[in-house]
């Protein structure tokens, strides 16, 4: 039953042969081509990136179309007539005595790439204090209180890391900033001030990192709808048109040390104090009296002035197909989005190279007979940097495909942040897919020596010094949100998940040159995988679990570790809740969640022991079932507050969109002391683990 169409070769076979084809050397020529010229979101250098994607895949053969999906989006871009500006201005006539330089070195030979800049601030001035707000988070901004700061009408200062740049521009204004300057501090970014980029790895001087500040998903003027062409769309200014209301700017760490070296006010707590070289951090309000022997602050302030566009324009994304041989009907997607902040190379091009390559050694296969059993859709998102609104727009206009069809989605977006370890998030029924897919690559060097050990050996061993094992296995994240998974998983049901090979180091929030101008094709070349060895593991290891889940007869899912996962983590929320003074009747759901992990285990045993001979009918239900889970765990009417999000397992945090929390109904209940809606929302798990108790000891 494992042997594939035509070839003779069974599946390990097929998986085998497809490897065999991925050269590092193609993944390189690649990158060079993704990263020729700017392909922001909207731009003609996209559009002419698309095409050429879209014809070399066609090119490859084997593919049973490439099409092209286009839709008409709300994007955001600098003024293309005045720039932004950040001044110092004094008096009551707000004479400006100071103009910080916002622009950022090019190092592509030819550029159009913008100035750095977040996308959809408001295009508005704001005049005010400074304020230091550490990271910007909502406890943050909760200690600053303690610190007797105040951020209500002040131009607030963040650092970058550790949460999403949307999540702080939002707790920001539920504080009162009138505007925000997010800076890339060294601590965070540039460890080594002797080895920036291109002299090392970390960000330079003038390094600033750009991003999307939005914090839906899709087009902002189409929320539930593609945005197709000619159809509905809420003007700008709508109540259901969601922006962020403060004009916002990012700075390098040059111009984050001219404001801080000035701050008065209280001495910042030693968490907040980070790498400028600075004598000191201090959080203002305001920066310090001229004269060193007044400890007051002065009233010079801020005036930061933000000149954006907005812009409907063309996103196109393209969708490559192979169709199945016997579940056409059937589909596993996988996806990278093309769409980057100008030129760049690593986020996401390493990942559209990777799977430029995976397309190139699909086609071998098909050219050597072999046939996938299910479809297989490769797509190519756009507009992704600016909310992940490609994907978004594709799944809201196939919602039928995606509620009934589509297996699983399988992301990459940054192929390689780092060369340390593997790493991957998921829904737990892929683990073993992972797992598997993990153990067939051998960990790459950096100077080409033969490796010992496998990917999964190294993630094993990394993710136990830091502490993010389970016993012998290493930690696989809850998917949060953050690139192109988040509407198959959280909208739709779809089980997803996102792999990269990244740094070990888990006090770095991201790599370092992550959305500046310095991430380049020659920072990837000569810095970061120079053999691109890593760029071919991960291609590896993605064709593994896409050829897998593609060609076995029982879908590779594995539901007994969603239910172990749901019955663990349903333990400490409940727990949570009562310390928390939340009265909780676990009676029903409790039993409920020890009774879906003997359903899963009993399930995930017939799975395996049916018989090659099995009725493709019979087969078809089974299959049919593991895919239905998933979507059990929809609440149709979204969580409270966030319609789009639907999943009850797994949502964005409530204060930071990167990160996955589990239940998150029940979690943001308890933050809020909602008696009634954890109650409301414990019901939802208990109504779901109950039909899918039904569902999987059906005979
Ligand atoms: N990956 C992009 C970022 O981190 C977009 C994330 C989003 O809009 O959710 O900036
Ligand atoms: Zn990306
Ligand atoms: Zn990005």
């Amino acid at each position: 039953a494992n042997t594939t169409t035509d070839t003779g070769m069974d599946m390990e076979e097929a998986i085998e042969a497809a490897m065999a084809h991925v050269n590092p050397d193609n993944i390189k020529r690649y990158l060079s081509n993704f990263t020729l010229e700017n392909h922001i979101a909207g731009s003609d250098g996209l559009l002419r990136l698309s095409k050429w994607s879209a014809a070399t895949m066609q090119g490859f053969g084997g593919f049973s179309s490439v099409k092209q999906y286009s839709y008409d989006v709300l994007l955001n871009y600098p003024c293309s007539d005045r720039q932004s500006t950040v001044q110092l201005v004094a008096g009551a006539a707000l004479t400006p005595f100071l103009q910080l330089d916002l622009s950022e070195k090019s190092y592509d030979a030819v550029s159009d790439d913008l100035p750095p800049f977040v996308a959809y601030s408001p295009s508005a001035v704001a005049v005010g204090l400074p304020v230091y707000v550490n990271y910007g988070r909502v406890e943050d901004f909760a200690e600053l209180a303690t610190l007797g700061g105040n951020a209500t009408g002040c131009i607030c200062l963040a650092r970058y890391g550790k949460i999403f740049r949307g999540d702080k521009v939002k707790a920001g204004t539920a504080a009162g900033c009138a505007g925000m300057l997010i800076f890339s501090d060294p601590a965070d970014y540039a460890r080594d001030r002797t080895k920036t980029y291109p002299s090392g790895p970390w960000l330079p001087a003038d390094g600033a990192q750009r991003g999307s500040i939005f914090l839906e998903s899709g087009d902002p003027l189409t929320p539930g709808m593609p945005a197709l062409d000619g159809l509905f769309k809420y003007p700008m200014g709508d109540p259901h048109v969601s922006l962020p209301s403060i004009p916002v700017q990012p700075i390098s760490y040059t111009n984050a040390e001219i404001l801080m070296r000035k701050m008065g006010g209280p001495l910042a707590p030693a968490a907040w104090i980070g790498g400028l070289s600075v004598p000191e951090y201090r959080v203002g309000p305001g920066f310090a009296a001229a004269s060193s022997a007044d400890q007051g602050v002065s009233d010079d302030k801020i005036r930061l002035d933000v000149c954006s566009e907005m812009a409907v324009r063309n996103i196109y994304n393209t969708i490559a197909v192979i169709r199945g041989s016997e579940e056409p009907d059937r589909i596993v997607v996988a996806g990278n989005h093309q769409d980057a902040w100008g030129n760049r190379a690593i986020d996401p091009s390493t990942g559209s190279a990777c799977m430029m390559e995976l397309a190139r050694s699909l086609s071998e296969l098909l050219e050597m007979g072999w046939r996938p059993r299910r479809t297989i859709w490769l797509a190519y998102w756009d507009a992704e940097e600016y909310g992940l609104i490609g994907s978004t727009e594709f799944t809201d206009q196939f919602r039928g495909h995606m509620a009934s069809r589509v297996v699983a989605y399988m992301n990459l977006d940054v192929a390689v942040a780092g060369t340390d370890v593997f790493d991957a998030a998921a829904t737990p029924n892929l683990s073993d897919l992972i797992f598997r897919s993990a153990k067939r690559v051998m960990q790459p060097t950096l100077d080409d020596t033969a490796s010992q050990e496998s990917v999964y050996d190294v993630w094993a061993r990394v993710a136990a010094a830091n502490h993010n094992n389970n016993g012998d296995e290493p930690q696989v994240w809850p998917l949060g949100s953050g690139s192109d998974f988040t509407s198959f998983l959280s909208h739709h049901g779809v089980p997803s998940f996102d792999i990269q090979f990244t740094y070990a180091d888990p006090t770095l929030s991201s790599y370092p040159v992550y959305h500046a101008q310095s991430d380049t094709f020659e920072y990837v070349a000569n810095v970061l995988d120079p053999g691109f060895q890593f760029h071919a593991a991960i291609t590896k290891i993605w064709i593994g679990a896409l050829v897998e889940l593609a060609s076995v007869p029982a879908i590779a899912f594995n539901c007994s570790r969603y239910a172990i996962e749901i019955k663990q983590h349903l333990f400490e929320v409940v727990a949570a809740a009562t310390a928390a003074g939340i009265p909780v009747d676990a009676s029903h759901v409790t039993p409920s969640t020890s009774k879906f992990v003997l359903a899963a285990q009993l399930f995930d045993h017939k799975l395996a022991a049916l018989p090659a001979t099995v009725k493709p009918l019979v087969l078809r239900d089974y299959n049919d079932r593991l895919m239905m889970l998933e979507r059990l765990f929809l609440i149709e009417e979204g969580l409270p507050g966030r319609a789009f999000f639907r999943h009850m397992i797994y949502a964005p945090a409530a204060h930071d969109s990167y990160a996955g929390s589990m239940f998150p109904g029940l979690t943001d209940a308890i933050y809020e002391k909602n008696v009634q809606e954890f109650s409301r929302q414990l019901s939802f798990v208990t109504i779901a683990l109950s039909q899918i108790v039904d569902l999987l000891s059906e005979p």
